[in-house]
């Protein structure tokens, strides 16, 4: 291959590289949904990719196996470190032992209080589909949430369906969610009508998945 042929394949396999890493659509998470969920403390999406040095140290750490290594599929994101809620979510664990195995800073030393984690937040994505909102009494993401009554609290309100009994909803309360995705695990549907999200998503078409 000469010189020149060399370089346009380069240049096109990283322009290639860094379009996906720029709309971070670059993982299953498992919900149907494709975005990076990362550990508790991590920096900036960019600056991340910038610091983490892919020793998975972080995910060696985790006693519940919840860090994942970004894989084949993962684009620039190879061998970094992933949440994948639906299939193992963070359980905020209060000594944080990934925030504390980290050697580069990817993850934030700063991070030492598990309730501050912000790893996304939760979403009731598929209203339509949710349980709760069909008049039903399901509430697990509600009973299931570490912050339960913060993170997601039940608000309830006349079915106008029926004009006669109660909807009870579950509404997320960014501020105090940490990301975690348990309530995304625990959703009994098959794809689940709550799933953890970025904490700013670039358009809420994002979440028509
Ligand atoms: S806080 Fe605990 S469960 Fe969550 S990723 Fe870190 S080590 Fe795993
Ligand atoms: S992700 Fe779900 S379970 Fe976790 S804190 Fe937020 S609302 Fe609660």
């Amino acid at each position: 291959m000469s010189e020149e042929r060399r370089r346009a394949v380069i240049t096109g396999v990283r322009a290639a590289l860094t379009g996906a890493a720029a709309g971070y659509l670059l993982l299953r998470s498992g919900s149907g949904y494709a975005w990076l969920l990362r550990p508790p403390g991590a920096v900036e999406e960019q600056e991340f990719l910038r610091k983490c040095i892919r020793c998975g140290r972080c995910a060696q750490s985790c006693l519940y196996r919840a860090v994942d290594m970004g894989r084949l599929d993962a684009g620039i994101a190879l061998g970094t470190p992933v949440i994948r809620a639906r299939k193992n979510p963070c359980r905020l664990c209060a000594d944080l032992p990934c925030v504390k195995a980290c050697p580069s800073g990817a993850l934030d030393p700063q991070l030492q209080d598990a309730v501050k984690t912000r790893i996304g937040t939760a979403v009731l994505v598929e209203r339509q589909e949710c349980l709760s909102l069909k008049g039903l009494r399901c509430e697990v993401c509600y009973r299931t949430c570490p912050l339960l009554d913060k993170a997601i609290t039940i608000e309830n309100y006349l079915n106008a369906r029926t004009g006669r009994h109660a909807i009870f909803e579950p509404v997320v309360h960014k501020e105090h969610c940490t990301g975690c995705g348990i309530c995304e695990q625990a959703c009994v549907l098959d794809r689940p009508a709550i799933v953890v999200g970025p904490l700013q998503p670039p358009s809420e078409s994002l979440y028509e998945g």
